[in-house]
């Protein structure tokens, strides 16, 4: 296995030697990781690419000497990376963060830089493969609300990161707010850890569950883990509130409270409801929204899946509707590392097929398809119970801001629509530049969607998502860098 971002295989930009990899694997999270070890173990040279410094992704995500007490199905993430670390076949390129991917003569051309350098020492690297799997998994879905801005509202998932990653604490008195099954393990991780949670507040209602008995009970693991997060709630007298939501954060510098108000169905604050909480972190999240740059720029077909997210179309065999491209993850629809991990292996398995024919066992493969159907109606139930009606849209003033790079507020992406007449997010983005700034639309671009869709009386389509989520560069890079890799001729 190499690890050295020089080694062999790893071109700087604009050359045109170099290894080429039979698959290059596009994140190293449980799709990733699952689909480059079976690439390489059917004889394929597979190049696994993440920016992340260790493997494991959003659920393996670990710090050194992690004996795997915080994570479920650490055995299962200790074979892959052993398996990773082991085989002849398999390069492992930790640290590269990815920011285009271009379609070649020979196949695939994917441009990295070293994550979190800045300078012209980082020339830019290249790796070029036949196939490609895209397995960039997913972040956190932002819902705007007023005061979200002030410090101290972090993304559940941000709150994770820091705990499960680098062992801290994001505050003192935390409320965890907004909806999926996500809060519960973001919850019963910081009470564990000896933070003071105020509160769960879970804007859905999931008994809905219940409506999909046949999915639900034939994922008992996922209903037992639930399960056990509740008992560690009620042990450390964490009060778990349903079809309640944190509506407005206050403080200025620092967080100093939270409104808080029981939700209908349709996600309206039930008047006479609200109330003021103490707490010095906000930890939020709506579900994910899946990182679709990569399939956008090789030109995937997308699709706008249940729970309102664009994700790239995939058949049977994870092919996206682009030549020698296989999405696997969350990039293919949010459901899980369990579901992940099986799309990767049949990522894997068939793109190693279609670059050396080495036949894949039968009865493996329909183990594979049987069991990703399991996951994937627990997913369609997932969804359903907790679907993200547009009412929050009525927790928002005039002022409140949607898009934190360029500050355009809530009222600003309404007038757009009521006073210029734009019909869809990319007018609003011209218009108004929200998703014009660093971030590209990625904390704003689901909301902003949404907005200009009511606006105009309808539901949010997957044009409109892709208005916002299109970007030639995936990952912030700066010109001096870009610069670094090209010759005085400019080739
Ligand atoms: C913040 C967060 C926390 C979560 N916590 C839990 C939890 O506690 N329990 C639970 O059951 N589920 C959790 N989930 C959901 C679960 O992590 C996912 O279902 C699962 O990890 C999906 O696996 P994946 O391989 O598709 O994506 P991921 O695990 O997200 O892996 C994607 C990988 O791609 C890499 N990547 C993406 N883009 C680039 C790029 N441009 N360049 C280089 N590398 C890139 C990322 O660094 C990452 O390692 C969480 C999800 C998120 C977003």
């Amino acid at each position: 296995m190499t690890t050295s971002p020089a080694e062999q295989g790893d071109t700087p930009h604009g050359t045109v030697h170099g290894t080429l990899y039979d698959i290059a694997v596009l994140g190293a999270g449980p799709a990733g990781l699952s689909a480059a070890v079976a690439a390489a173990a059917q004889g394929s040279r597979t190049v696994l690419i993440d920016g992340g410094t260790r493997p494991g992704g959003q659920y393996w995500r670990h710090r050194d000497g992690d004996d795997g007490a915080l994570h479920h199905g650490w055995s299962q993430f200790r074979r892959l990376r052993e398996e990773l670390a082991a085989h002849h076949l398999l390069d492992h390129r930790p640290g590269h963060s990815i920011w285009h991917v271009e379609r070649t003569d020979e196949g695939f051309t994917t441009h990295t830089t070293r994550t979190g350098h800045t300078t012209r020492d980082d020339i830019p690297r290249t790796l070029r493969s036949r196939t490609v799997i895209i397995a960039t998994g997913a972040y956190d879905r932002q819902l705007p609300f007023p005061g979200w801005t002030v410090p101290g509202v972090f993304t559940a998932g941000a709150v994770q990161a820091l705990l499960k990653g680098q062992g801290v604490l994001a505050g003192k008195r935390i409320a965890v707010a907004g909806t999926g099954p996500f809060l519960l393990p973001v919850a019963a991780g910081l009470a564990e850890a000896g933070a003071t949670v105020v509160g769960v507040f879970e804007a859905g209602l999931p008994i809905a569950f219940g409506r999909h008995p046949v999915a639900t009970l034939r994922n008992l693991p996922k209903l037992a883990e639930g399960a056990g997060y509740l008992r560690t709630l009620r042990r450390h007298r964490v009060p778990w509130r349903t079809r309640t939501a944190v509506i407005a954060a206050h403080g200025t510098d620092t967080v100093t409270g939270a409104t808080v108000a029981r939700l209908d169905d349709r996600w309206r604050i039930v008047p006479g409801s609200t109330r003021t909480i103490d707490c010095d972190t906000i930890a939020v999240g709506y579900g994910f929204t899946p990182q679709t740059e990569i399939p956008l720029q090789l030109g995937c077909e997308m699709r706008r899946d249940a729970d309102g997210s664009l994700v790239a179309r995939v058949d049977s065999r994870q092919r996206s509707t682009v030549d020698g491209v296989y999405v696997a993850g969350e990039a293919c629809g949010v459901g899980g590392a369990q579901l992940a991990v099986l799309e990767g292996e049949l990522a894997g398995l068939h793109a190693a097929y279609a670059t050396n024919g080495s036949p894949v066992d039968r009865r493996r493969l329909a183990r594979l398809l049987r069991q990703r159907s399991v996951q994937r109606s627990f997913a369609a139930a997932m969804h359903q119970a907790y679907p993200v009606p547009d009412g929050w849209q009525t927790w928002l003033d005039e002022d409140t801001t949607v898009c934190r790079c360029e500050e355009v507020t809530a009222g600003t992406v309404r007038r757009a629509v009521r006073d210029l007449g734009a019909t869809d997010p990319r007018a609003v983005k011209l218009y108004a530049r929200p998703g014009m700034g660093l971030c590209q639309g990625r904390v704003c671009g689901y909301a902003t969607s949404c907005l200009v869709a009511r606006a105009n009386n309808r539901q949010p389509t997957a044009e409109d998502l892709r208005g916002l989520a299109a970007r030639p560069i995936a990952q912030p890079l700066t010109l001096g860098i870009l610069a670094a890799g090209f010759d005085d001729n400019g080739a």
